[in-house]
């Protein structure tokens, strides 16, 4: 089986498929694993596969262990401090891990067992029905031409693997009205696990330090219209940030210039991925290439690890059926990948308030609430809908094979 991108979705579903006994094959178009991006949270479901995956100790080793986030003015006054947990809605066992650790732990965990193929991308797909033969056979920008019985589109928001099975992406894409990115920068607020945000009307901005990064991360959001620009140019981007942050203050000055300086710098949209299925024949698509929920769920990376073990599990049990295995697949995920849309999009016409007027009073009921007696019902209940979205799904048991033993990496070869 072929499965296209080395994210978060294609080396979760990478570990599962070899553990039910599947070849597997992973081409990245990145010459190596990408390990930028923001803080992703793990929750509910995604927590229990995790665990299945022999992965949570992992995880929780490498939390972000967040201590404090804060709101703070334009000197750089911090106006309204709470508990990290509080602060990112985090009840029971909900965990947070820098995106890049985690894709780290995925690869780690797959690579002595799968083929990676770093710096190569699938060019075209054509399915072997109707020959006499099954499968499709795959083209790639670099590599020979191979074929595989299935392949997997875990490719990301913008997949290729989708755009040559189903379609140009504007066919799929809701745009939410914002822009975000992330990049690496010097830690020079000398912070220690805090989050500090400073919002202006219609923008936000943050600084984190997270355990064990000798850097810090920063974070510029602006609500926007849809924009035409390429994904891939990194320069129209910079000046498209430049451009909604120009003469703002704080530190912003600051993080645009760390934004350029950064090798690990992250922009995209504010989008969801609708799409009415999610197979054509025998390619699939997966995670955020299927149903991307938008930076603004907070959901993404979970929905990447649940979407994996379910169409794996669906894939060992369906005994050479994979059309009966991605339908089950699809009736499984559909209602929770509906609940966490939905979130999105409440929570992207929240993130980023349009006044000084909404600004201040978000900012004076974060100052009140530590004071509060009712302090914890409140915290329960904004977390209740983040709860809900990670809860939406009630995992199958599929067989689970024995976990096999650790085996020496194997080389991996750029194409
Ligand atoms: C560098 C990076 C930083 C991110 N930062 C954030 C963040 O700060 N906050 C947030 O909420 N979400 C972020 N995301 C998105 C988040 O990782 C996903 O929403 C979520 O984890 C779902 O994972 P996924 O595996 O489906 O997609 P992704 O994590 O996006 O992974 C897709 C992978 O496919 C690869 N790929 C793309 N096109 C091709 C191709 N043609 N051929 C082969 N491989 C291809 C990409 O290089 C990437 O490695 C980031 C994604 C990336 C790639």
């Amino acid at each position: 089986m072929l499965i296209s991108g080395a994210g978060i979705a294609g080396p979760a579903l990478a570990y599962w498929l070899h553990r039910y006994g599947f070849a597997v094959t992973v081409v990245e178009r990145a010459p190596e694993l990408r390990t930028g991006g923001y803080k992703v949270d793990i929750r509910g479901a995604a927590i229990e596969v995790a665990e299945r995956m022999g992965i949570l100790e992992d995880i929780q080793r490498s939390s972000t262990d967040m201590q404090t986030g804060a709101y703070v003015n334009g000197s750089g006054k911090r106006i309204a401090t709470l508990p990290a947990d509080i602060f990112g809605a985090r009840v029971d066992r909900d965990d947070e891990i820098m995106r890049g650790k985690l894709t780290q732990i995925l690869y780690e965990r797959t690579r002595a067992d799968v083929d990676y193929l770093f710096g190569d991308s699938i060019t075209s797909l054509t399915p072997l029905t109707g020959t006499g033969e099954h499968g499709v056979e795959v083209t790639f920008e670099r590599g020979a031409t191979r074929r595989f019985d299935l392949v997997v589109g875990a490719d990301g928001l913008h997949s290729t693997v989708r755009r040559l099975a189903f379609g140009p992406e504007a066919r799929f894409l809701r745009h939410l009205g914002g822009y975000l990115s992330a990049f690496s920068m010097e830690n020079e607020l000398g912070l220690d696990r805090e989050e500090l945000y400073h919002a202006l009307p219609g923008k936000l901005t943050c600084v984190y330090h997270s355990a064990g990064e000798p850097g810090a991360k920063g974070l510029l959001g602006f609500r926007s219209p849809l924009l035409e620009y390429d994904h891939r140019d990194t320069g129209r981007q910079l000046d498209l940030l430049d451009g909604a942050f120009a003469g703002d203050g704080w530190r912003i000055p600051r993080l645009l210039e760390a934004a350029r300086e950064a090798d690990d710098f992250y922009f995209d949209g504010l989008h969801l991925v609708q799409m009415d299925r999610w197979s054509r024949g025998p390619v699939v698509l997966l995670g955020d290439a299927a149903h991307c929920a938008s930076p603004a769920s907070g959901q993404g990376t979970g929905m990447a690890l649940v979407g994996a073990y379910v169409l794996a599990g669906e894939l060992a049990a369906a005994d050479g059926d994979p059309a009966g295995a991605f339908a089950r697949y699809e009736a499984e995920m559909r209602g929770y990948v509906a609940v966490n849309h939905a979130l999105a999009e409440k929570f992207a016409r929240e993130m980023t308030p349009m006044t000084w007027w909404q600004i201040r009073l978000r900012h004076l009921m974060l100052r009140m609430l530590p004071h509060m007696p009712w302090k914890d019902w409140v915290a329960r209940k904004v977390a209740e809908d983040v709860q809900r979205g990670a809860r939406a799904i009630t995992l199958k048991d599929y067989p689970l094979p024995p976990v096999p033993a650790a085996r020496p990496a194997r080389p991996t070869y750029a194409a």
